[in-house]
């Protein structure tokens, strides 16, 4: 069973799911939620599975 970790490119983070942070962003289309990076607020977040 393959375990999958979030990445984050900007800062090296590594962490499950949970830990991400999200946060709400206005688009012309309404709002959308994006995942973020908990430690430096990056969403270049990326999953990795092992
Ligand atoms: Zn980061």
């Amino acid at each position: 069973m393959n375990e999958v970790v979030y990445k984050c490119r900007s800062c090296g983070w590594e962490g499950a799911a949970h830990l991400l942070e999200t946060d709400t962003v206005e688009t012309c289309m309404g709002s959308d939620v994006v995942e973020t990076c908990p430690k430096c607020g990056s969403p270049d977040i990326r999953a990795v599975s092992k």
